[in-house]
C-alpha cells in the first residue's frame, strides 16, 4: 500500500510491478486527478501558450495494465500500525503487508496581516498553477516572496508572458540555502537583464489594500504594487500521519538507508523523508524530482525485502529562461571551491572536500554543455575522484579525462 500519489508514490507502485510483484497494489491520493509531475508547473505550464494539460507520470490504460488499484482523491487519515491497517478520511479501512509513505511536501505559509481580497498563491499543484496563470499576462503587477528555486522559476515565466515581476528576498542574496554566491549572482543578473526587478533583504511585514490595489509592504515602508503576490518561501515535509502513528519524525519521516521508518514494515520515500547519506556521512531530505523517483524505486525494491541502499548522488536542476542551473552533489562549509569558466556556454563551480575528493558541482549556463558536464562530475563524486584544481578549472580539458 502507498500513500501519496506524486512521483515517489508513484514510482513505486509501478517498480513493485516491474520488480515482479503480484500481490494487490493499492496507491492511494488525495488529489482528484491521475498522478502527474511537479517541475512543469513553474515553467511550461505557466508560460505555454495553450493551457497545458498535467504532464502524468502514468496513464489510466497503464494503472489498469499494471494491475494497480489507484483510489484517487482518497486521503489516508490514519495508520494502526499494530494491525497493519490504514483508516481513508471516508471512514474505510484496508490492511497492508507493507506502507510505503510518500506524503511529500506542502509550501510554507507567510504569518503576516493580508488584506481581504489580496490574491496570494502558493505554488504545489496543478490547480495552484492554473489559478497562477490567469493573473501573469501583460499588465499585471506580480510579486514573488521568496528568491528561492520555485519563486525564480515563477519570476521568469511571469516576466516572459509579459507581466511586471518584482522578486523580495530576505536573505542578503538570492538562492542562500543551495547555490553558491557567485552562481546566485550570475542568475540574478540573468533576471534583472529579463526585466525582474529583485529586492534583496527585503522582510515583509503586510499586504495592504489602498484604492483598489494592493501592495507588499515591507519593514522600513516601502511597498511594491501586486495584483498576484505568489509566497515562494519553502515547503515543509507532510509528516503529521506518520507522526500520529508514533514513527520517529526529524525534519521529514526518519529512514534509514534502505528507507524503513522505524517500523520495518513502514517505509517513506521522496520530500517526506529524511535519509542517511553514506557518501556525506550526515541525515538529507531533499526536495528534487530525481530523489523522489528513485527513492520510490528504491522503496518497491526493499518492500519487496532486498535491503538495498540508497546512495546516488544528489541532483537538481532548475530552468530559468533559457539556461538551466544544475547541482549534483552537496558541499559543505569548508570545501574548496574551483571555477571552470565556459565563456558563452555558462560557468561551474566545483567542490572539492580537505582529502581533494570532489563533492559538488553547480552549473549554470546553456543546457547542453552544463548537463554533459555535471553529468561526468556526478560520476566523479560517485566514484570518490580526487581531480586536480587546475585541470578541472581549465575549459579546454575534456572533463571525461578526469575521471579516472
Ligand atoms: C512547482 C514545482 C517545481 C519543481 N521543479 C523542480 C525542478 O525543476 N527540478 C527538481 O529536481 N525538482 C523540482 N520540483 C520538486 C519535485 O517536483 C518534488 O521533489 C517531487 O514532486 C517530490 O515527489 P514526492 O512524491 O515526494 O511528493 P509529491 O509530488 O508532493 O507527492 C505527494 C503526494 O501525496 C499526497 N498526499 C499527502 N498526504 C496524503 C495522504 N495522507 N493521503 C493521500 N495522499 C496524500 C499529496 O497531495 C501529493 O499528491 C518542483 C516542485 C514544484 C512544486
Amino acid at each position: 500500500m502507498i500513500a501519496g500519489a506524486g512521483q515517489a508514490g508513484t514510482a513505486a507502485a509501478v517498480a513493485l510491478r516491474e520488480c515482479g510483484w503480484r500481490g494487490i497494489v493499492v496507491l492511494i491520493g488525495n488529489e482528484t486527478m491521475l498522478p502527474y509531475e511537479r517541475p512543469p508547473l513553474s515553467k511550461a505550464t505557466l508560460i505555454d501558450e495553450m493551457i497545458p494539460g498535467p504532464k502524468l507520470i502514468v496513464t489510466s490504460e497503464r494503472l489498469d495494465e499494471l494491475g494497480i488499484a489507484y483510489l484517487q482523491g482518497s486521503e489516508v487519515a490514519s495508520i494502526d500500525r499494530a494491525a497493519n491497517m490504514v483508516t481513508l478520511s471516508n471512514g474505510s479501512a484496508i490492511a497492508y503487508h507493507r506502507l510505503l509513505l510518500a506524503t511529500g511536501a506542502r509550501p510554507r505559509k507567510l504569518s503576516i496581516p493580508i488584506a481581504e481580497g489580496a490574491n496570494v498563491a502558493t505554488l504545489r499543484t496543478y490547480a495552484d498553477a492554473m489559478r497562477i496563470r490567469q493573473v501573469i499576462g501583460q499588465g499585471y503587477e506580480v510579486v514573488v516572496i521568496g528568491g528561492g528555486f520555485i519563486g525564480l522559476e515563477v519570476a521568469a515565466s511571469a516576466v516572459s508572458r509579459g507581466a511586471s515581476v518584482t522578486v523580495v528576498e530576505a536573505g542578503p542574496r538570492l538562492l542562500t540555502r543551495s547555490v553558491p554566491a557567485s552562481m546566485a549572482e550570475l542568475i540574478r543578473a540573468k533576471h534583472e537583464r529579463s526585466g525582474v526587478r529583485i529586492d534583496i533583504g527585503a522582510i515583509v511585514e503586510r499586504i495592504d489594500s489602498s484604492e483598489g490595489r494592493y501592495n507588499v509592504v515591507m519593514a522600513g515602508g516601502r511597498s511594491h504594487v501586486a495584483d498576484l503576490v505568489i509566497v515562494g518561501v519553502g515547503a515543509r515535509p507532510n509528516v503529521e500521519l506518520a507522526q500520529a502513528a508514533g514513527l520517529a519524525v526529524d525534519d521529514g519521516i526518519v529512514v534509514d538507508e534502505t528507507l524503513a521508518t522505524s517500523d520495518p514494515h513502514v517505509f517513506a520515500a521522496g520530500d517526506c523523508c529524511s535519509f542517511p547519506h553514506r557518501l556525506y556521512k550526515k541525515r538529507i531530505r531533499l526536495e528534487a524530482w530525481r530523489n523522489a523517483q528513485q527513492q520510490g524505486v528504491a522503496a518497491a525494491v526493499n518492500m519487496l525485502g532486498k535491503n538495498r541502499a540508497c546512495e546516488d548522488v544528489p541532483w537538481f536542476w532548475s530552468d530559468q529562461y533559457d539556461e538551466t542551473l544544475q547541482i549534483a552533489g552537496l558541499c559543505s562549509e569548508g570545501d574548496i571551491p574551483v571555477t571552470r569558466n565556459l565563456g558563452a556556454r555558462g560557468q561551474i563551480l566545483f567542490y572539492l572536500a580537505a582529502d581533494g575528493r570532489l563533492v559538488a558541482a553547480c552549473g549554470f549556463g546553456s543546457l547542453g554543455p552544463i548537463a554533459r558536464e555535471i553529468r561526468v562530475a556526478e560520476i566523479m563524486i560517485s566514484r570518490r575522484v580526487s581531480p586536480k584544481p587546475e585541470a578541472l578549472a581549465d575549459p579546454a580539458i575534456n572533463m571525461k579525462d578526469l575521471l579516472g
